[in-house]
């Protein structure tokens, strides 16, 4: 084998590996020439020659052409790199993960949410294992009662199935049972201090009286604790009393809560913190890995002095950096006042982030899902914008969709002087130029159409693929029929309707309402249908409601 043989060897083989043992001769040529321009001026001989050799390598067998590879030491670079794009290796075990998400029910779930449900899915999916929903509802405070139903909805839309679900607040028994186990081991105290006296000494790195109860001192005080009014007593978790950071000296594990729960009513007072109930789970549900923003750094150092009193394995905890969101979502608590006060219609109102304001958009579940996963689980802060979603979703349901002619704001013309033989004339478009397959739509022509209020102007127009018209102070006449007589007119091209179009009504991004005309053939479409208007941009049929077509505008 000469030395132009074996680089066309090597590429064959790569190109072999990327397509399952099946190399193709153009492929391979065209690899050569990018990757080897010296070879270029040799095009005519690499030809001829990739061809016999790519007939080679594949009438070779895989394992043969994987030996081959080793023997000429390449390897596909290429699929590597592309790995790394998605998500990461997780650090500790690959393979039978059990992770989880763990939302607080204060709201449905919002593209933020979306950060850490999907890698933990993905990952799932992925190494093989569990994926847990936990729904931590120990702070009375904050929680929407409907968003116990609402998450699940929104997850199942991200195409995240849990294999178990959990609510925090069926659980009060175990923590008490783990508060007590620490008590006994002197891993946690009683405290009875005040808060800002306990402050004062914990910053200063010395531990307050409480910290030396006895056992029995302190089960005492656990006994009574459910009858002791907020802020007489918390239970503390000893760590490191000069521990550098001061909120994590002895943090709380369990206070008094006398809200009523909204699923265990006033059955229980004493209420575990984040902290206490997260590390029970997730030691008890049997996480391997933990995912959570670097916000939560402190939390998990916090957690680690409970995994060692308890003797218990700690799970890879793996922090990613902040998602900033720009102007997508709204905090929660604004967008269910905004709800509330009625300047938003409901948790799916087209301004809001809410994953149910995005799907009813038609944003795809696979947007997010690339979204996230590019965005992965580095340390570093992300930013996320609307523009970067759209031209996720653009690439994902263009290959769908198909388009139709939409006149928003429509007015009627009458063209004068259309020749007898234009009209009543059929004109049939693709559904999609890229997919023929799909067939064709028809409008009819006649002089009466409808054309966009803004396209109303002075000069000559052509009626996409119909006729060219002059339009005149509101009144328009037949000036010519081809497309070359509207590209010497410098006509500018535009959109109709005939007379039979149906209503249609586009509530639009800002929740403004666009009026329109669209095509007859979109009587076709059900509800959940995706389009293109022309010229207008994406849409999702969201209702039919007496005859009249109500889309949600996506984006352009
Ligand atoms: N419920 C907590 C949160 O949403 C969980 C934090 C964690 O990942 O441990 O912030």
């Amino acid at each position: 084998m000469d030395e132009l043989e074996e680089i066309v060897f090597k590429h064959a083989l790569l190109n072999a590996a990327k397509h399952n043992g099946n190399a193709n001769p153009g492929a391979v040529m065209g690899s050569i020439m990018s990757s080897e321009p010296e070879l270029r001026p040799r095009a005519k001989e690499i030809g001829p020659l990739s061809g016999k050799i790519v007939a080679q390598v594949n009438a070779l067998s895989l394992e043969e052409q994987k030996a081959k590879m080793e023997e000429f030491g390449v390897a596909v670079e290429e699929k590597k790199q592309k790995k790394e794009e998605g998500l990461p290796k997780l650090p500790g075990k690959n393979k039978d993960v059990v992770m989880r998400f763990a939302p607080n029910p204060s709201g449905p779930l919002h593209i933020g949410h979306a950060r850490a449900a999907i890698p933990n899915g993905e990952y799932v999916k992925k190494c093989g294992g569990k994926f847990i929903l936990r729904i931590e509802d120990t702070d009375p405070k904050r929680i929407y009662e409907p968003a116990y139903e609402l998450i699940q909805e929104d997850l199942k839309w991200l195409g995240i199935e849990p294999d178990e679900v959990y609510y925090q607040s069926d659980r009060f028994e175990i923590y008490y049972q783990y508060a007590e186990e620490l008590i006994k081991r002197g891993a946690a105290y009683m405290c009875t201090c005040d808060g800002g006296e306990f402050k004062k000494l914990k910053d200063n790195c010395q531990a307050c009286p409480c910290r030396d109860n006895t056992v029995e001192e302190n089960m005492e005080l656990w006994k009574k604790f459910p009858e002791m009014e907020a802020g007489e007593a918390v239970l503390r978790v000893k760590t490191d009393i000069n521990h550098k950071n001061p909120a994590i000296r002895d943090w709380v594990a369990m206070r008094i809560v006398e809200e009523e729960h909204p699923r265990m009513g006033t059955k229980y007072r004493v209420y575990p913190m984040m902290n206490f109930s997260v590390s029970v789970d997730d030691h008890l549900l049997g996480m391997t890995h933990v995912l959570r923003g670097k916000d939560h750094l402190a939390n998990s150092e916090k957690q680690k002095y409970l995994y060692q009193h308890m003797g218990w394995e700690i799970p890879e905890f793996v922090h990613y950096g902040r998602l900033k969101m720009e102007d997508i979502a709204l905090s929660t608590s604004k967008a269910m006042a905004g709800i509330e006060d009625g300047t938003y219609s409901g948790w799916d109102d087209p301004r809001l982030g809410t994953l149910k304001a995005i799907a009813r958009r038609g944003i795809q579940p696979e947007t997010i899902t690339q979204l996230m996963v590019e965005i992965g689980i580095k340390m570093s802060d992300s930013a996320i914008s609307w523009k970067k979603i759209y031209g996720l979703n653009r690439n994902i349901i263009e290959q769908k969709v198909n388009r139709y002619f939409f006149v928003p704001n429509p007015v009627k013309i009458d063209i004068a002087d259309v020749p007898e033989d234009d009209l009543g004339l059929a004109i049939e478009r693709p559904l999609h130029p890229d997919f023929e397959e799909r067939g064709n739509r028809t409008l009819v022509f006649n002089r009466e159409v409808y054309i966009p209020e803004a396209d109303l102007t002075d000069g000559i127009s052509r009626l996409m693929d119909a006729v060219n018209v002059e339009i005149k102070d509101g009144t328009a006449s037949f000036h010519s029929k081809s497309f070359e007589d509207a590209r010497e007119a410098k006509a500018r091209i535009i959109q109709w309707v005939p007379t039979d179009a149906i209503k249609a009504k586009v509530v639009m991004d800002d929740a403004s309402v666009t009026e329109g005309l669209c095509e007859i053939d979109c009587n076709d479409l059900k509800v959940g249908d995706i389009v293109q208007f022309e010229r207008f941009g994406f849409a999702r049929l969201d209702e039919i409601k007496d005859d009249e077509l109500i889309f949600y505008y996506a984006h352009k």
